[in-house]
């Protein structure tokens, strides 16, 4: 089944840049597809509107299997900048979602120390970000990501900023995460190793406007042990 469906979408900012012009797209459930492309070529405001923080000029975006209000709750981001709160604890910070929904600190405790325990962090729930690696911090984000528990994973460059030793083991983790949830993922990248590493299926872009000018079905490698 279809995930999520773009049809001829088009954007075009309000300074008159054409960001993407008749780009669609079908994601079915399962996937892991990669969206790649140079940088500027519109990747990034593609993922804003699937995940509905920007609207589509013209066309249109469908997601067959959710209504409405449960979207929410099935969508994760994660952006290249982990956006962690630097003062609060990791805990907190993994907390935020569910805290926004009324959700106390003692109910989601639970929670919380399984999704720092599926990136692997479950002993520095007392650290504050700044204590922490790049790739720690890149981990407390999925954490944060994960606490709602989403079918569909939006994400956008999440190791661009990342050694590539590092980048490379959270390559071979999140392919074992999505072989264990099932998850959906769209993953924006300009790295091809990565596209083709990870992903079930490539989707190039080109620039100017941006559009798509290749879909290629991959056989992912399996992560090493
Ligand atoms: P990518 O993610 O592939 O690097 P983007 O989607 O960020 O590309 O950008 C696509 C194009 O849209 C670029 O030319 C960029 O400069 C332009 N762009 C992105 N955001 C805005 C904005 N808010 N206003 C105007 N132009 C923008
Ligand atoms: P339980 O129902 O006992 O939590 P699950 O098998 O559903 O058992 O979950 C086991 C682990 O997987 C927990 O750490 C939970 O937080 C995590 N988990 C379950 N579903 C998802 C999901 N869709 N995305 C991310 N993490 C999940």
């Amino acid at each position: 089944p279809v995930t999520v469906s773009l049809k001829h979408v088009r954007k075009v900012f309000e300074n008159g840049t054409t960001a993407l012009e008749n780009f669609s797209l079908d994601v079915r459930q399962g996937e892991f597809v990669s969206l790649l492309g140079p940088s500027g070529c519109g990747k990034s405001s593609a993922l804003r509107i699937i995940a509905g923080l920007s609207e589509p000029s013209s066309g249109t975006v469908d997601w067959p299997m959710a209504d409405a209000a449960g979207l929410q709750h099935e969508l994760g981001f994660v952006f290249q900048e982990p956006t962690l709160m630097p003062w609060a604890s990791v805990f907190s910070n993994v907390w935020l979602p569910l805290r926004a929904k009324g959700v106390s600190k003692s109910a989601a405790c639970d929670r919380v120390m399984e999704s720092l325990a599926t990136v692997g962090l479950e002993d520095f729930a007392g650290h504050r970000p700044q204590e922490l690696s790049g790739g720690m911090k890149m981990r407390v984000s999925i954490a944060r990501a994960l606490i709602t528990r989403p079918k569909v994973l939006l994400m956008d460059e999440p190791f661009a900023a990342l050694d590539e030793i590092t980048r490379f083991k959270l390559n071979n983790d999140l392919l074992q995460l999505q072989e264990r949830f099932g998850w959906t993922i769209l993953f924006v990248t300009h790295s091809v190793f990565e596209s083709v590493y990870l992903s079930s299926r490539v989707v190039v872009m080109a620039a100017r406007p941006g559009r798509v000018i290749q879909d290629l079905a991959i056989e992912a490698p399996r992560p090493r042990q």
